[in-house]
C-alpha cells in the first residue's frame, strides 16, 4: 500500500496512482485528524470523496505518529495525551476517539488503537505495553462496532463496509506476540496486523515476531505487516503469508534520488550517471523508465527541480507494485489453496 499520509501519496496525483494499478493507499489518522480535521473531511463526504479516491483507503490508528512525534507524551489506561507537533496544542486521544475520526474519515479498513512498543524495551515494559494494547483492543472494537454505521456513505455506498483490524504487539518477544494473537483472534476483528516492528531492530528479529504470530492468524482474513520494508523483504513475508503491508520507503527514498531497481539500489545522484543515457532501470516498463534516462533524472535532482520527486516515486511505486503483483501470480499458479481463499470483504466494496 502506498502512503498517503497528508490525503496525498506525496508527489504523486491520484490518476497516477489508479495508472500503476493501486488499489488502495494508506492515510494516517494523526496527520488527518490534526489538518484538515476529520470534521471538516466528514462534511466533505469523506476521505474518499475529498481527496477523490474511488478506492479502498486503510487509516492507522494515530498511534504510531502519537509516539514516534510526540517525546512529551503522557499515557494512561484511559488514552494518550500530546501536543501537536504543528503548533503544540494539546489532544487527548483514547480507543474510542480514534475509532471516531477513522469513522468519520471513511476508510475501508480502520485499524485499532494500540501503543507502539519503542525498541529496546525490557520485558516488563513489552508486558505492560502488551496488556495496554490488549484493553485498547477491546475498547476499539466495541466502540467501532456501536458507531460505524453512524456515516452517510454507508447508505450512499451500500456495499462499502468498514473493516476493523487488530495489532499485534509484544515488542521482540516471540511468546508475548504469540499471546497477543491469540487474545485478538478470540475478539473476532476482520483482520489482523503485525504492529511494532521496523523500528530498529534487527532484520532477524522482524523475521523471528513474523513467524511466530503468522501460523496464528486465521488465513481467511487479511493478514497485515505494518511499516516494511525494503523490496527483498516485503518479497519475502508476501511469501511467508503476509497479505498486507505498507512502507513510506519506496516514497521517502524517491524524494532523496534513492531508485529500487532489479539491479539494486541505485542512488541517481551519482555523478556516473551525468551522461548516461540508458533507463533507470532496463527490465522496469514503469512511464519513467520507458521515457526518460538516468542523465535526466540525475539532472534533475542536482536542480531541485519537484519533477524529480514526481518521477522518482513512480518508478519506486511501480516497481514495488511489480514485486507484489508477481509475487500473487506465483502463488496463485503454484498453490490452489491460495488461489481459492475467499477474497477479504473490502475487496468486495
Ligand atoms: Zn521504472
Amino acid at each position: 500500500m502506498p502512503v498517503g499520509t497528508q490525503g496525498t501519496v506525496k508527489a504523486v496525483s491520484q490518476d497516477v496512482l489508479e495508472s500503476l494499478g493501486a488499489e488502495i493507499i494508506l492515510g494516517n489518522t494523526y496527520h488527518l485528524y490534526l489538518r484538515p480535521g476529520h470534521d471538516p473531511i466528514r462534511r466533505m463526504g469523506g476521505l474518499h470523496r475529498f481527496i477523490s479516491w474511488p478506492h479502498a483507503i486503510l487509516t492507522d490508528s494515530g498511534g504510531f505518529q502519537v509516539f514516534s512525534l510526540n517525546a512529551l507524551r503522557q499515557v494512561s489506561d484511559e488514552g494518550v495525551r500530546f501536543r501537536s507537533h504543528l503548533d503544540g496544542s494539546s489532544h487527548f486521544f483514547t480507543p474510542e476517539h480514534s475509532m471516531d475520526v477513522q469513522i468519520a474519515l471513511g476508510a475501508d479498513i480502520a485499524m485499532a488503537f494500540d501503543e507502539c512498543t519503542e525498541y529496546p524495551a525490557d520485558r516488563n515494559r513489552a508486558e505492560e505495553s502488551l496488556r495496554l494494547t490488549m484493553a485498547w483492543a477491546r475498547r476499539s472494537l466495541g466502540h467501532f462496532r456501536a458507531h460505524c454505521p453512524d456515516v452517510p456513505w454507508s447508505t450512499e455506498m451500500p456495499g462499502r463496509a468498514q473493516s476493523l483490524f487488530a495489532i499485534v504487539q509484544g515488542g521482540m518477544y516471540a511468546d508475548l506476540r504469540r499471546q497477543c494473537a491469540g487474545r485478538l483472534v478470540e475478539m473476532d476483528f476482520d483482520g489482523y496486523a503485525i504492529g511494532g516492528l521496523s523500528v530498529g531492530e534487527p532484520r532477524e528479529a522482524t523475521l523471528e515476531m513474523i513467524a511466530a504470530v503468522l501460523p496464528l492468524l486465521p488465513p481467511a482474513k487479511p493478514r497485515y505487516v505494518m511499516g516494511v520494508g525494503y523490496p527483498d523483504e516485503i518479497e519475502q513475508y508476501a511469501r511467508m503469508g503476509v497479505d498486507m503491508m505498507d512502507c513510506v520507503l519506496p516514497t521517502r527514498a524517491a524524494r532523496h534520488g534513492l531508485l529500487f531497481t532489479s539491479e539494486g539500489r541505485m542512488n541517481i545522484k551519482n555523478k556516473r550517471y551525468a551522461e548516461d543515457p540508458s533507463p533507470p532501470d532496463p527490465d522496469c516498463a514503469c512511464p519513467v523508465c520507458r521515457r526518460y534516462s538516468r542523465a535526466y533524472l540525475r539532472h534533475l535532482v542536482q536542480a531541485g527541480e519537484p519533477l524529480s520527486a514526481a518521477l522518482n516515486t513512480i518508478h519506486n511505486l511501480a516497481y514495488y507494485l511489480g514485486i507484489m503483483e508477481r509475487v500473487r501470480t506465483q502463488l496463485q499458479a503454484g498453490d490452489p489453496r491460495l488461489a481459492s481463499a475467499p477474497a477479504p470483504s473490502w475487496q468486495t466494496s
